[in-house]
């Protein structure tokens, strides 16, 4: 880990920067974050347009946004947050699909045969398709657009146009016809051919500030770290005097008034999104419907979501003619669109369209992206366009800003070298620190210090394998982490050795507190509390203070009292070390 006692400083508080907030937080580390907007979020924020609240675009997000939903957890987001669906796509005009409730592949096969509005031979080829991506394992030898994938495994007529192409626009925003395959793929192999829960659409039921920045925003302040609003970083020079490194999660777009060497001539995509408010009555028979005869791809019920009566929010992803009208016209012609398919609709009391022009980079076949790499050293560069793999999506954001946390954290170093360091590390907790132990004051102040730092860097650890495995929901037995039974919970932070993951208040959960000291630390510092009654022998008391709230406290020289907590729900570790 650098040397970061002056604290990091993150630019952009978008989903990406509030990721890099988050994790460095929850690793100890101080951050202060620096927004230009009056409210975090970036491109995925609440705006204000004639006193309704709304958002910049209707955003939808689907199950294997693993690393957004661990995040949410870790800020305290509710579940009921977002509205879960299980996969199933709904026209206005016929056509329907739903994902049987099976395990993969059947329940995609399952979904697909039985799909409606579409003829049988079209539906058996796409059976055929998947099989065949599923074989080449999701990937390609040289990246493609997405209409020549199509093409080359025979997806033409209706399956094409209701199912593959809305898909590959709204998960790539960039049109078939020049989206790359490899990114689609990605996709695909994540959603439709993971786990059933993977594929499910889950739909925010608040704005997307308090969906998951504004939360973050509040954990970082809680746990000592700022965010500063309205303040754009004009010099990054400057800014970077003050702090051990600074995390650069600016738009695509925004970089070059930053980082004018690294910046890249993206091409942009648009998303516009068009909110109609109509009498309190009107609903769409399913919170998200497809239109396939005209500019609308999506309609939404905001309603039935935020419990905005009456609105619907059509979304039109990517480029076309629409880019031609005004706002005012595309309002209208949503409207006719709706109406068509609507009958007794009513006119609209009011609409307001949102054009975002540069809502994402094309995602085209191999469009370079920077990585997160230090740009300079103690720069480094998160946000969606940096993704190596996913398209530019709040996922993709969010994982760009934990992976640049993570690299400051522990620059240069690969998993196995991770690895290595750890045992090192519990070589030094074993061996090392034990000599001081007994000393002094100041030696005993240095041990306890050491190990809520020994402590901190493992919770890290844990959880960085616990992501890095593709792990979800509670784990037992954590594969490739010290001798493979570090237990966690569902947001990767370590619960105990005995498969438990959850923590109560409890000697149970002392006793799993002290577990979780051994199996993550690896050490000989002994330590009793739980089913380990405390004897002169031991240096550590494991206690809990509150349900998943460890406490470590130093008993070999009680007075005065010096400790260190454990947070298993947010991964923070606090020291008091008078
Ligand atoms: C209309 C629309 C619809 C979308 N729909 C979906 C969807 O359904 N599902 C999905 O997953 N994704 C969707 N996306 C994409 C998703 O919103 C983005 O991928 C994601 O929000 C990008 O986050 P980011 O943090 O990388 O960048 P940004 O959100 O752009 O954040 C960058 C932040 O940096 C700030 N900033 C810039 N310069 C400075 C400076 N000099 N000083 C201080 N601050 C600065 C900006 O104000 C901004 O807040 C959509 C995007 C749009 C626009």
């Amino acid at each position: 880990m650098e040397n970061l006692a002056r604290g990091v400083a993150i630019i952009g508080a978008g989903y990406a920067g509030m990721a890099s907030a988050v994790a460095l937080t929850s690793a100890g580390v101080r951050v202060t974050v620096f927004e230009a907007g009056p409210v975090p979020g970036g491109r995925a924020r609440r705006i204000v347009s004639q006193g309704n609240e709304l958002d910049n675009g209707q955003h939808i997000l689907i199950g294997a946004y693993a690393e957004l939903f661990r995040l949410m957890r870790t800020v305290g987001v509710p579940s009921d947050a977002l509205l879960r669906i299980p996969l199933e796509i709904r026209y206005a005009q016929g056509f329907s699909f739903r994902r049987l409730w099976l395990p993969a592949p059947l329940g995609l096969a399952g979904g697909l045969l039985l799909a409606s509005g579409i003829p049988l031979a079209e539906r058996l080829g796409a059976v055929r398709f998947m099989r065949a991506l599923g074989k080449s394992a999701f990937r390609l030898e040289r990246d493609i657009t997405v209409a020549q994938l199509l093409e080359q495994h025979g997806q033409h007529g209706r399956i094409a146009k209701l199912l593959w192409e809305p898909l590959a626009v709204s998960a790539l925003n960039t049109p078939v016809a020049q989206a790359s395959a490899s990114a689609f793929l990605a996709v695909l192999r994540d959603t439709l051919a993971g786990k059933a829960e993977a594929s499910d659409l889950l739909l925010p039921r608040r704005d997307l500030s308090k969906l998951f920045p504004e939360p973050a925003l509040e954990f970082v302040r809680r746990h000592g770290g700022e965010v500063w609003l309205r303040s754009a970083v004009v010099d990054l020079h400057e800014l970077k005097q003050g702090f051990d490194a600074v995390i650069v999660a600016v738009g695509p777009h925004q970089l070059k008034a930053l980082l004018p060497d690294l910046a890249l001539d993206y091409s942009y995509q648009p998303i516009h999104t068009c909110y109609l408010q109509y009498e309190e009555r009107v609903r769409l028979a399913f919170p998200m419907l497809g239109l396939s005869d005209g500019l609308v791809q999506w309609v939404f019920d905001r309603g039935a979501l935020l419990g905005e009566r009456g609105r619907l929010a059509c979304v039109i992803s990517a480029q076309g003619p629409h880019q031609d009208m005004s706002l005012d016209e595309l309002c209208e012609r949503c409207h006719a669109e709706l109406a068509r398919v609507m009958p007794g609709l009513g006119k609209p009391l009011w609409s307001r369209a949102i054009a975002e022009k540069r809502a994402t980079i094309a995602c085209t076949p191999n469009v370079a992206r920077p990585g997160t790499n230090a740009a300079s050293p103690g720069v480094y560069l998160a946000g969606d366009y940096t993704d190596p793999e996913y398209p530019p999506t709040l996922e993709a954001a969010v994982r760009s800003g934990v992976r640049a946390a993570q690299k400051l954290l522990a620059p240069g170093f690969t998993l196995v070298e991770l690895v290595t360091l750890l045992a090192v590390l519990a070589v030094l907790v074993a061996i090392a620190l034990p000599r001081f132990i007994d000393l002094s004051d100041d030696a005993a102040r240095a041990s306890v210090a050491q190990h809520a730092a020994a402590f901190r860097t493992s919770v890290g650890n844990v959880s960085l394998r616990y992501v890095v495995s593709g792990a979800t929901g509670n784990v037992d037995n954590l594969t490739g982490f010290g001798d493979g039974t570090v237990d966690t919970n569902a947001s990767g932070y370590p619960t105990d050795t005995a498969n438990a993951n959850t923590i109560p208040n409890n000697a149970t959960g002392a006793t799993r507190c002290r577990n979780v000291f051994i199996g993550i630390l690896s050490t000989a510092t002994p330590i009793c509390g739980g089913s380990v009654a405390c004897n002169s022998t031991h240096v550590f008391q494991a206690t809990t203070t509150a349900a998943q709230v460890c406490r470590y406290t130093y008993v070999k020289d009680p007075t005065p009292a010096r400790f260190f907590t454990y947070n298993a729900t947010t991964g923070v570790v606090t020291l008091t070390n008078p």
